[in-house]
């Protein structure tokens, strides 16, 4: 079959570029190496979402927020404020929302339900324009272009073409290495584990962030009380080398929740975990580009950010709002949409918009995983010094709420 777009991933960027695009009059497919199923119904996959104002803003235009909060009100957390610590210090910097003008920084939302909202969008384009065609089942595996069109062969053997080919197949994209484009990948030597814990004491919904002094960082994501019992919950995120991760995975639920209580020095009194765990290899990807011919990247494919910013899939969304734009344009005025000048934009505004903080990200993480003896007060230094420099902060604020 030939398409306008083909979009390799139905992840969350996948489904989000090809809801962006329906109804424009373009015939697009979706290719997925998950089954249907997988996709329809994901499993909890630990990670809970900090979703930028601009974000959210953009996921409720596409329908996905009000889909998720019409199946519960609760699922959607607000996130006020936030905080870095250093090692046993008790100092710590906020962020807060009061440096803008809103009440929150952004909003924590579960990836799995955002999968799903995406996907139940795009059930929603298919029936109303008709123009979006899932396969799923069947992953991309071979890919060429030519001046032509972009052809892909699955796995199954089938065959498709398109005008375009877009990969939101993850951090290691496979379409993105068929076609050439190298990268830049940082693997940090850690694991990180995501869990969702109760705990004693309220977190006031302030966001943690804990560079510990031996080897170990803790995030600390803030949810709405369980409706149900009105217990204190919250999404952990524990990182280790790989190593000392081991023996903690192997840990019954509550030998699991007493280490985290452990190592959160009972800041927030006894955790308990309450969720499976979920463990994830800690690697920065860069690509040298985002676009070759007939060919560009989005989402984790574009950028594969350390989520210490919690930016990765803000970028990806960034990522799908710029393209989407240049495609919309190309194809209202009746142009190619592998035309190189649009895809040629693309990749300028995106990589403006995500490398200086990618590279900022991967400075910050080394420093404050730096355990040596010199690194400690000077990790400490710069975080006082941070606090005291209200721009500085200010602009990370806004960059999550957006300006006054
Ligand atoms: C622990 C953790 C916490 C995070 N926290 C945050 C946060 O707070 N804020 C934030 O913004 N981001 C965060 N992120 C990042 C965020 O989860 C990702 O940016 C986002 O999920 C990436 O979406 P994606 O659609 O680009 O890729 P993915 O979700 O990786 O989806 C890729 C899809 O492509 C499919 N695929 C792969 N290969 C093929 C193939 N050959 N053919 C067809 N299909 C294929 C896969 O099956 C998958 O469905 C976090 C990530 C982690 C690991």
């Amino acid at each position: 079959m030939h398409y306008d777009l083909l979009i390799s991933g139905a992840g969350p960027a996948g489904l989000c570029l090809a809801r962006s695009l329906s109804g424009l009059g373009l015939s697009i497919a979706v290719v997925e190496q998950q089954a249907a199923d997988a996709i329809e119904n994901p499993a909890f996959d630990g990670r809970e979402i900090a979703l930028s104002q601009h974000s959210a803003a953009t996921l409720r235009r596409l329908g996905v927020l009000e889909r998720i909060e019409a199946d519960n009100p609760a699922a959607l957390s607000p996130l006020r404020d936030a905080q870095v610590l250093n090692g046993p210090s008790k100092f710590s910097m906020v962020i807060g929302h009061g440096l803008t003008s809103r009440s929150e920084l952004g909003w924590l939302v579960s990836n799995h339900l955002i999968r799903r909202a995406a996907w139940q969008e795009v059930q929603d384009s298919i029936a109303r324009h008709g123009d979006i065609t899932l396969i799923a089942g069947d992953g991309v595996a071979h890919v060429s272009t030519d001046t032509e069109a972009a052809r892909v062969t699955l796995a199954s053997g089938a065959t498709h073409s398109a005008q375009l080919l877009v990969a939101a197949d993850s951090r290691f994209s496979p379409t993105r290495r068929a076609v050439g484009i190298g990268a830049t990948m940082h693997d940090f030597g850690r694991t990180m584990v995501v869990s969702q814990v109760e705990h004693e004491l309220p977190h006031d919904h302030m966001a943690w962030e804990w560079f510990g002094h031996d080897g170990q960082t803790m995030a600390l994501l803030p949810m709405n009380d369980d409706p149900a019992s009105g217990a204190h919950r919250a999404s952990v995120v524990l990182t280790l080398p790989h190593q000392q991760m081991e023996p903690l995975l192997a840990l019954d639920q509550e030998a699991f929740g007493a280490e985290l209580t452990r190592r959160f020095d009972r800041r927030l009194g006894a955790m308990r975990s309450t969720s499976t765990r979920h463990a994830y290899p800690l690697v920065g990807v860069y690509p040298r580009r985002l676009v070759a011919q007939r060919f560009a990247c989005i989402g984790d494919a574009a950028v594969g950010m350390h989520p210490v910013t919690a930016h990765g899939f803000n970028f990806g969304l960034a990522s799908v709002e710029t393209l989407a734009r240049q495609l919309g344009a190309a194809h209202a005025a009746s142009r190619d949409l592998g035309a190189p000048e649009a895809l040629a934009r693309y990749q300028r505004l995106h990589r403006l918009a995500t490398r200086p903080l990618y590279e900022a990200t991967r400075i910050v993480a080394m420093l404050y995983t730096n355990d040596s003896r010199p690194a400690r007060p000077l990790r400490e230094l710069v975080l006082r010094v941070a606090d005291r420099v209200t721009p500085f902060k200010w602009a990370i604020a806004t960059s999550l709420a957006g300006h006054r």
